[in-house]
This record gives structure tokens, C-alpha cells and sequence, in this order.
């Protein structure tokens, strides 16, 4: 099948590389429709991608060369220990990964989006108009069997097939898959980054750079490792835990605490996780993070029935949130993009490309669901005595995680045909 328009909905790391996707299989006109009008390539987090799943996606060209990244080995596991500063090491673990920063990664995916893609900013998608198909019926779309998506300003366009890579909170996950929302985990993440020059006032580096570290307490932990930025390395860090149980805080709808938005409570209880459970010299790397640079997202497990339907699909985060302890987000993403192009490829209509689709992503995003909360409840709703392991006993409490699967960080995509 070729030619046909497509409108991306969301151009993040899903929206560009399925927008390179559509333009390769042989849309006629590809668009991708952001809401954020500012520079996306500020959002400076970080995020690691497993070595093989990076060298697939290489190899078939959805992640395009040259884009930084920082070599990790290793995940060093620490607890809090009265004589040692930096804690006691209970365990290292093998972690063939690369981190990234956020925004130089989308970067590169943005550059090698084919020319022909528009890519428009500040617009955001307010409606999906699609029904749900009665599947004895035929599918129900516009008058003319296009896709109508209706902006802010309340204008239509009409495509000829809709990508929700529109994030957690996806619009045309409402339209694809009604009632289908995220579902908060019950506790959320601290976040931040800052320059590693600045570990130099910390004292004594106890940190090689190819270690990623996690520092562990009763109730919580915080992975903390070097990423690549664009004015040199950084340290990045996501620190889990249950925040305030005052009442003052809801998370139930999806939301975010974006940088300067922190609350008083959620600065003062990452405070007082940082004095009471960590080891002092990690303590002292986090505070190293400006208050107004630190931020808060809530963790939420998410999987749909369908992921392709009729004129749409769903990409990314806005078909499956991972809770983030499985490393395999962006993976995920770039994956469905590798899927949607193969897909395309051997397609007789769009039903058939979005009905392959589901077939080859539903399953590996539920497994991908199932193993974060396997690795969320142990990691942070339900900790073990740390203080007592040694790596046998670790090396048996992850084997429990892992419940069969090979490990984290996403899938092969040939594991499944
Ligand atoms: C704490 C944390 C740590 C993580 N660590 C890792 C990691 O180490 N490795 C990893 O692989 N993954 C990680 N992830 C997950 C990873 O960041 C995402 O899975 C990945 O970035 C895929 O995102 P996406 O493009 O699907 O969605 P998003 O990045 O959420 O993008 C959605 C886009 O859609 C736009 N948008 C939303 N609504 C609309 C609308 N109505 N109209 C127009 N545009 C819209 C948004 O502005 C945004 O640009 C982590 C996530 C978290 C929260």
C-alpha cells in the first residue's frame, strides 16, 4: 500500500519516529501536529536505552547515528550504613544500557525526519472523531472514510490515518479506546540533573563513570547516573518513593509537577528523605539539584484492549505506560515505529496495516506493564530488608522480579513473530 495522509498526533520520541516511519512506507503527506510551541529540545532528562535494543533499532534505521550517548556497564546497589559515607555495596549488577538526554535524543530523531514531513508546532489536538467499531459492522469514520481531528481553534482536518503519539494523556487514546486511562501506581518520582562538574565540591568520588548507581531504603530508591548533555556530562536522577499522605496532593487524574513547580510539601519531604535514609555522600549529590529544578512525576501503569483500530493507532506512552524501573520506554517507542513501517509495508488497506499493528505490539506492551509492576512493588511499594542482603540474596530478589523474562529494558522484536 502506499500514499494516503497521515497526521501524527504529538512529536516526541513516538510522533518522530513514526513520522519518519510514514514517510519511508510512502504516505504522500506526513504531519505531525505538537502541542508545546517552545524548544523541545530543552528537556534535558535523562533516559537509558538496553545495548541491544539500541543496535536493532540502528540496524533498521529508526534510530538515526551520531546521537550521544554514555556508556554504562554496571548497577552498583547501596544502602545506608553507619561507618561508610557513601553507604554499603551490596550488589553490582551487569547493565548493558547507553543513557541519552532526553533532548538531544529527540534532536537526532527530529533531524532525520525525511524533509517532506510537516512538523507543526503549538497546535494542540482537542478531538479524535471516530467510533469505536461494532466489529460485525464496517468502520465507522468520516463521510468519506477519512479521520476527522479537531484542533484548538476549532478547525477539522481530515487524514486518512491518525497516530495518537500524543503521551500518557493521549486524546486519541479517547477515541480509540474510551474510558481507558492511566492508573496511579501510589507513588510518584523526584527528578533532576545537573552538570558533573559539580560533584567536585562532594568530596571524594566514590562513582566510576560507567557505574550507574541506586541507592535503596525501606519504601523507596533512586537510580542515579551520568547522561550526556549538550554542554558536557551530566548527572541524572529519579529518586521513587510515596509522597506526603496529607491529603493536599491528588494524583488520580494524570498530571505532573514540571521544574518550578514543586510544591513546599514535596520539597520538604524529598528533604527529609535525603537526611533520614540516605547515605551522606548520596544526599549530598541530590542537593546538588536547585529546588526549582527538581520536579515530580506520578507513576502510572497503563494498557489498552486495542492499539490499532480501524484509521488509528496508538503509539508509545499513549498505548502503554511502563512504570519506569523497566528502562524500556523509548525502546518501546522507536519499536512500535519499526512495527508500524513493517506493518505498512505488506498492508492491502489501512485496516489491515492497523489490525498487523495490534497484533505485533498489544501483547509485548501488556508484558512490558506487567514486568514494571513487578519491579515497581519491589523496588518501592514493598522493599525488602536491604541492610540484610548480600549478592546472593539480590541476586534471587531480582530472579523473583523478573518472574521468566530475560531482563529489562524492552523486548526483542523478534522475540515474538
Ligand atoms: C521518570 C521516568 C524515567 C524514564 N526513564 C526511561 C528510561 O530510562 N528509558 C526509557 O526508554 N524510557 C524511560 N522513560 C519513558 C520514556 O520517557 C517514554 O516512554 C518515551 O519518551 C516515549 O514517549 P512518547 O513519545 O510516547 O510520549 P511523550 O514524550 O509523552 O510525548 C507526547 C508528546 O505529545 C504532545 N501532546 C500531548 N497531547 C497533545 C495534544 N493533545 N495535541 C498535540 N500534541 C500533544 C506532548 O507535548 C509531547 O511532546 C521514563 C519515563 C519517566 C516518567
Amino acid at each position: 500500500m502506499r500514499g494516503g495522509t497521515v497526521a501524527v498526533v504529538g512529536g516526541s520520541i513516538a510522533g518522530c519516529a513514526f513520522a519518519s516511519a510514514a514517510a519511508r512506507a510512502g504516505a504522500d503527506e506526513v504531519v505531525v501536529i505538537e502541542r508545546t510551541g517552545g524548544r523541545l529540545a530543552d528537556r534535558g532528562v535523562g533516559l537509558c536505552i538496553h545495548n541491544d535494543r539500541a543496535a536493532e533499532l540502528s540496524a533498521v534505521g529508526t534510530l538515526p547515528p551520531g546521537i550521544a550517548a554514555h556508556r554504562l556497564t554496571r548497577r552498583r546497589w547501596v544502602v545506608r550504613d553507619g561507618g561508610d559515607p557513601a553507604g554499603r555495596l551490596f550488589w553490582e549488577q551487569p547493565f548493558p544500557f547507553h543513557s541519552y538526554h532526553w533532548g538531544l535524543l529527540w534532536q537526532g530523531l527530529r533531524e532525520a525526519t525525511p524533509a517532506s514531513v510537516v512538523y507543526r508546532q503549538g497546535t494542540a489536538v482537542t478531538g479524535v472523531s471516530w467510533q469505536v467499531p461494532d466489529p460485525a459492522a464496517a468502520p465507522a469514520a468520516g463521510p468519506d472514510g477519512q479521520v476527522a481531528v479537531t484542533l484548538a481553534d476549532e478547525s477539522v482536518e481530515r487524514h486518512d490515518l491518525v497516530v495518537g503519539a500524543d503521551g500518557y494523556r493521549s486524546v486519541v487514546r479517547e477515541a480509540l479506546s474510551p474510558g481507558s486511562r492511566p492508573h496511579y501506581a501510589g507513588y510518584v518520582c523526584w527528578r533532576g540533573n545537573f552538570d558533573a562538574r559539580r560533584l567536585d565540591g562532594v568530596g571524594e568520588d566514590p562513582w566510576p563513570s560507567d557505574a550507574g548507581m541506586t541507592v535503596c531504603w525501606p519504601g523507596g530508591s533512586c537510580v542515579i547516573y551520568r547522561i550526556p548533555g549538550p554542554e558536557g556530562t551530566r548527572v541524572n536522577w529519579v529518586l521513587y518513593a510515596v509522597p506526603p499522605q496529607d491529603g493536599s496532593l491528588r494524583f488520580d487524574d494524570p498530571t505532573s509537577f514540571p521544574p518550578g513547580a514543586l510544591t513546599a510539601e514535596l520539597a520538604d519531604h524529598l528533604a527529609g528523605l535525603l537526611a533520614r535514609e540516605f547515605p551522606p555522600y548520596w544526599a549530598a549529590v541530590l542537593a546538588l539539584t536547585a529546588p526549582e529544578d527538581t520536579f515530580v512525576q506520578p507513576i502510572y501503569d497503563l494498557e489498552v484492549t486495542r492499539s490499532g483500530v480501524g484509521r488509528l493507532l496508538l503509539a508509545g506512552d499513549a498505548a502503554t505506560v511502563v512504570r519506569p524501573h523497566n528502562t524500556s520506554g523509548a525502546a518501546k517507542a522507536m519499536q512500535d515505529a519499526t512495527a508500524f513501517e513493517a506493518a505498512w509495508r505488506d498492508a492491502a488497506s489501512w485496516e489491515h496495516l492497523t489490525d498487523a499493528y495490534q497484533a505485533a505490539r498489544g501483547p509485548v506492551g501488556r508484558d512490558l506493564v506487567a514486568l514494571a509492576r513487578r519491579l515497581g512493588r519491589a523496588q518501592v511499594e514493598q522493599t525488602p530488608d536491604w541492610t540484610a542482603m548480600d549478592r546472593h540474596a539480590a541476586e534471587a530478589w531480582w530472579r523473583g522480579q523478573l518472574d521468566g523474562a530475560p531482563g529489562i529494558g524492552g523486548q526483542a522484536m523478534t522475540a515474538r513473530p
